[in-house]
């Protein structure tokens, strides 16, 4: 069995405490008995090609959705699946991806039925997170024609969704850590997928950016 096979979804109410850690055990236990040299390969060190900024959905897990293993993504995940340019905690992220381990792609993946985007989408107040979430309210207002002409609320919410992962590459491509990776020739790509948690399927935004020359004027740095 690879790590990141198939298994059956569990009532919540059967994961304890406990229950993690033999899981744990039957994890490690599994894994040996497939590959007994396994966990010395991978501490020998990671070269992942991807980074990903996903939402911190408990549905979306980056390894398995895309069928890869420890060691092939690293992983950066928040509410929304949001790039915020006073983020210490993304930027660092990023900036290791980038400059250290001199990751090949860059991926925003966002998802339907985002209860981020949902909450942004209300008047409601929710405390903090308002803060957190007031930045998606921001790319809501920058495409609010389009947004406000969609009569069905959950398809207005799927494109407000879209509209996230779009505005978040884009925020990607603002910042000095990319740019700088493309002025260096560095060989970097950076990507925008929605995933569906009702199909299992990745939709290809089709946003991918690899060098500055498109960015609106003011954002592009020398
Ligand atoms: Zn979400």
């Amino acid at each position: 069995m690879s790590p990141n096979s198939y298994r059956p979804i569990h009532d919540t109410n059967s994961i304890s405490y406990d229950s993690l850690l033999q899981g744990n055990q039957k994890f490690v236990e599994e894994t040996l008995k497939e590959d007994p040299d396994y966990f010395n390969k991978l501490a020998a060190g990671q070269t992942p090609p991807v980074l990903w900024i996903g939402c911190a959905d408990s549905r979306v897990p980056a390894n398995q959705i895309t069928n890869t293993s420890p060691g092939e993504i690293f992983v950066h995940r928040n509410i929304a699946n949001m790039v915020i340019h006073s983020d210490m905690n993304m930027l660092s992220v990023l900036d290791y991806a980038v400059n250290v381990l001199k990751v090949k792609h860059v991926i925003v993946t966002g998802h339907y039925g985002c209860g981020g985007v949902i909450a942004a989408m209300t008047h409601q107040q929710f405390g903090l997170i308002d803060n957190w979430l007031r930045h998606i309210k921001d790319v809501y207002r920058l495409h609010a024609t389009e947004l406000d002409q969609i009569t069905d609320e959950k398809e207005r919410t799927d494109k407000l969704v879209e509209f996230n992962v779009i505005e978040n590459v884009y925020n990607l491509c603002k910042t000095s850590i990319v740019q700088n990776a493309w002025k260096n020739n560095q060989q970097l790509g950076v990507h925008g997928w929605v995933y569906s948690i009702q199909t299992g399927i990745i939709k290809d935004m089709k946003v991918s950016t690899y060098d500055n020359a498109n960015m609106a004027d003011v954002f592009r740095f020398k």
